[in-house]
């Protein structure tokens, strides 16, 4: 059997290495840290997860429940290290990123036909090789691959915080809308303090401009001074929108910071949607200006990053670049943990087509994997820029109500995934 090439331990290369391992390739699998680190990785451990320690919404009604429903209809190797690595998090799929990262690593290395080398891979070799060295792709091999055609694009991360330095009398666990159980922890302020939080925002200073910086900001990620600089009362439509806790503080409530538990043992929070480029200084005085967070320790602060991504449209034949090499996760421009993951596992299977000489896969239009695929194809856009799935791609259906009309688009998908599959 022929032997493949990963070139990225990340999300789209252990799924792909997870996938073709189990249909019995001997798989290579090159990741370049602890050799090499991007800018946001912080371990040597394989799917690490950059920001945001969420998979997002489990719901029925919703995209990412869908993608997660169709990452486990095909099996996905990080849907099941996130059951097991879990906190709790309302309806949405959180984990403690070290264990998932540690669980990753250990099963990848146990795994018989992955042998991991640690290296940083700056042309491909002989063979069949799957590239999924993401958005902070070491740039020889992006210059090597794909020339001068590399697009690129800024996106931030939020700060995180030591649980024992939060002022838990200030704050309350709430799930918005109590759609599930409370474990956000929302930290409340009232309209002068909004005030106060507001200006030192807008007036703070920003990280030393790096070379990137007047490049186009990626609209879901900006940074929350970026935000705040649209009008003062863009972030109670946002991040800090005060909606859905109508039981607590109803006379003062101006504003709310939700939070997120990182670990299961809960001792560091994510705060949710405040990604920010701020000075470290300032970032620190800033939040200090949220009355929860007086004290707050930063374990790690936000940061600003450019992120690579290719033309998919233009230069792939779905994730085949030529015969040999493919292209899986965000670098053929999907955006997201999720979509990372499908692209790596549609990727493979493209790979694991080509060698066996079958018919090359085409999802079902229905599904999410089949409109990912055909944004890879440049379907959706004028202008091809990395995108997440939503219900928008699939085909229109007339149901009375929006909630309803998504829960048809997912069973309908799902039943289509199902089929497709053969189970
Ligand atoms: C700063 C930042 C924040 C993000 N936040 C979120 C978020 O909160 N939620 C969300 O859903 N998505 C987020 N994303 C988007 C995206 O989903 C993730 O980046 C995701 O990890 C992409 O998966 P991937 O497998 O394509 O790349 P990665 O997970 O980044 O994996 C690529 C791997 O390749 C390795 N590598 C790179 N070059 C080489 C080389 N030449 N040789 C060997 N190894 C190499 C890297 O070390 C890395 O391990 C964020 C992205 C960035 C950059």
């Amino acid at each position: 059997m022929d032997k493949i090439d990963i070139i990225g331990g990340g999300l789209a290369g252990c799924e792909a290495a997870h996938y073709l391992s189990k249909r019995g390739f001997n798989v290579n699998l090159f990741e370049m840290r602890p050799n090499r680190y991007s800018g946001a990785h912080t371990t040597d451990l394989l799917g690490e997860l950059v920001c945001s320690n969420s998979l997002k919404s489990e719901q029925l009604d919703s995209a990412a429940g869908l993608l997660k429903a169709e990452l486990r209809l095909m099996d996905s190797f990080f849907m099941r290290i996130a059951e097991l690595s879990r906190v709790r998090a309302g309806s949405a799929l959180a984990v403690d990123r070290l264990i998932f990262a540690k669980l990753a690593t250990e099963e990848i290395t146990r795994d018989p036909n992955i042998t991991l080398i640690r290296k940083v891979v700056e042309e491909v070799g002989e063979n069949f090789t799957i590239a999924a060295t993401g958005p902070l792709s070491d740039e020889t091999l992006l210059h090597k691959l794909f020339k001068d055609e590399t697009l690129h694009f800024v996106d931030a991360i939020s700060p995180v915080i030591a649980a024992d330095s939060i002022n838990f009398d200030l704050a309350f666990f709430a799930d918005r809308y109590a759609k599930a159980e409370a474990d956000y922890l929302n930290l409340p302020l009232n309209k002068s303090e909004f005030e106060l939080f507001y200006d030192a925002l807008i007036h703070a200073d920003r990280a030393t401009p790096h070379p990137f910086e007047d490049e186009a900001v990626f609209e879901r990620c900006m940074p929350i001074e970026s935000l705040a600089a649209r009008g003062r009362e863009t972030l109670l439509y946002g991040p800090m929108k005060p909606v859905g806790f109508k039981d607590y503080f109803p006379e003062t409530l101006y504003a709310v910071v939700q939070l997120r538990a990182e670990n299961q043992e809960r001792t560091a929070y994510n705060i949710v949607g405040f990604q920010t480029r701020l000075k470290q200084q300032d970032q620190r005085e800033v939040l200090r200006l949220i009355p929860a967070l007086t004290q707050a320790e930063i374990l790690r602060y936000g940061s600003i990053h450019r992120n690579s991504y290719i033309n998919a449209p233009d230069i792939l034949n779905h994730q085949r670049l030529n015969d040999k090499v493919f292209i899986a996760g965000q670098l053929a421009g999907v955006e997201g943990y999720l979509e990372s993951m499908a692209a790596g596992i549609s990727a493979a299977m493209e790979a694991e087509a080509v060698i066996k000489k079958l018919p090359v896969v085409n999802f079902p239009h229905l599904t999410a994997f089949g409109a990912l695929q055909r944004h890879l194809a440049g379907e959706f856009a004028d202008k091809y820029q990395p995108g997440s799935f939503h219900f928008g791609m699939l085909p229109h259906e007339k149901i009375k109500g929006r909630a309803e009309r998504k829960k048809f688009y997912y069973s309908r998908a799902v039943e289509a995934m199902k089929k497709f599959i053969g189970a």
